[in-house]
C-alpha cells in the first residue's frame, strides 16, 4: 500500500488534481482510500458527486462515546469504488483543525479502514501548513511519499519551497520522500522551465505539467472529475498520464530547499532575462 500526501499553496489545485488522479488510478482497477484533511471538507466532492454528508469530527461531536461510531458512518463510496473520508474540522474560529486530522486518522486505523486490499491512500492536506496536525500524515510516518502541487507563480513556488523545508526534517528522521512537483499551470510566462528548474534544484522532478483548462470548471460545477465528465478531452488524458507517472515513479528524494535569494534569482534569470 502506497500512502501519498499532497501539499501545496492554498487554492493551487490540490483537491482537483488528487481527485482526478484518484479517478484515473481507480479506472485502472486500483483500490483507493482518499482522506480529506481540510475543515472545508471539499476534498472528495468530485468523487462523491457532492460534499460528504458526515465528516469524522461531525460524527464525533454527536457521539458521547467515539467507540460507537461505525466505519460506514464516515466512509463514503464514490465513483469506481473509491473510498472517501473527510476529517472535517472544528467550528470556524474555535479549536485546532490539525488535531481533528490526528483524531480522524487514529480512528480510521482503529476501525480497520487501512485494509490489505488497498493499493493507495491519498491525504489531501489543507493549504501550505506543514506544522502541527497538518503535518500529521508525514510526521507519524503514515505517508512516506509526497507530491507538491505548484505553478510558476512566485508565491506558489515560495510555498512549495517552505513545504520542502518542513519535509526535509521529517525525511531525515522518518523516511519521508518527495516524489515530485506537479505543475498545475496558471499560464505564467516560462512556466514549464521555471517549475522544471525549481524541481531539479530541489533535488526532485517535475513529474507532470497539467495545463489550465476551463473543462475543470465545467466538471466542478457538475460535481465531477474531468475523467468522468469529459473522458475524451485532452485534460482527462493529462490526468491519466499523471496517474501513469505516479504509478511508475521510482524517483524519491529528500528535498534540498533553495535559499530565498536563489529562488528570487531563478525568477530573474528565467523570466526577466528569458
Ligand atoms: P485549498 O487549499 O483551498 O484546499 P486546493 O489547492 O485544493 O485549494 P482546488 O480547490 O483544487 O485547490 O482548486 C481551486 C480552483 O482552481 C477550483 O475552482 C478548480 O476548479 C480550479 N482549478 C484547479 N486546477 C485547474 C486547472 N488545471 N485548470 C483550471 N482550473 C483549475
Ligand atoms: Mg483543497
Amino acid at each position: 500500500m502506497r500512502q501519498i500526501a499532497i501539499y501545496g499553496k492554498g487554492g493551487i489545485g490540490k483537491s482537483t488534481t488528487v481527485q482526478n488522479l484518484a479517478a484515473a488510478l481507480a479506472m485502472k482497477g486500483r483500490q483507493l482510500l482518499l482522506i480529506g484533511c481540510d475543515p472545508k471538507a471539499d476534498c472528495t466532492r468530485l468523487i462523491l458527486g457532492g460534499k460528504a454528508k458526515n465528516t469524522v469530527l461531525d460524527e464525533m461531536r454527536g457521539m458521547q462515546d467515539p467507540a460507537k461510531i461505525k466505519l460506514k458512518d464516515i466512509l463514503h463510496e464514490g465513483i469506481f469504488g473509491i473510498q472517501c473520508v473527510e476529517a472535517g474540522g472544528p467550528e470556524p474560529g474555535v479549536g485546532c483543525a490539525g488535531r481533528g486530522i490526528i483524531t480522524a486518522i487514529n480512528l480510521l486505523e482503529k476501525m480497520g479502514a487501512y485494509h490489505d486490499k488497498l493499493d493507495y491512500v491519498f491525504y489531501d492536506v489543507l493549504g501550505d501548513v506543514v506544522c502541527g496536525g497538518f503535518a500529521m500524515p508525514i510526521r507519524e510516518g503514515k505517508a512516506k511519499e509526497i507530491y507538491i502541487v505548484a505553478s510558476g507563480e512566485m508565491m506558489s513556488l515560495y510555498a512549495a519551497n517552505n513545504i520542502a523545508k518542513g519535509i526535509e526534517k521529517f525525511a531525515v528522521s522518518g523516511g519521508v520522500r518527495v516524489g515530485g512537483i506537479i505543475c498545475n499551470s496558471r499560464n505564467v510566462d516560462e512556466e514549464y522551465e521555471l517549475v522544471d528548474t525549481f524541481a531539479r534544484e530541489l533535488g526532485t522532478q517535475m513529474i507532470a505539467f497539467i495545463p489550465r483548462d476551463n473543462v475543470v470548471q465545467y466538471a466542478e460545477i457538475d460535481r465531477q472529475t474531468v475523467i468522468t465528465f469529459e473522458p475524451d478531452s485532452a485534460q482527462a488524458e493529462n490526468y491519466r498520464q499523471l496517474a501513469e507517472k505516479v504509478e511508475n515513479n521510482r524517483n524519491f528524494t529528500i528535498p534540498t530547499p533553495l535559499e530565498n535569494d536563489r529562488l528570487e534569482e531563478l525568477f530573474h534569470s528565467i523570466i526577466v532575462k528569458g
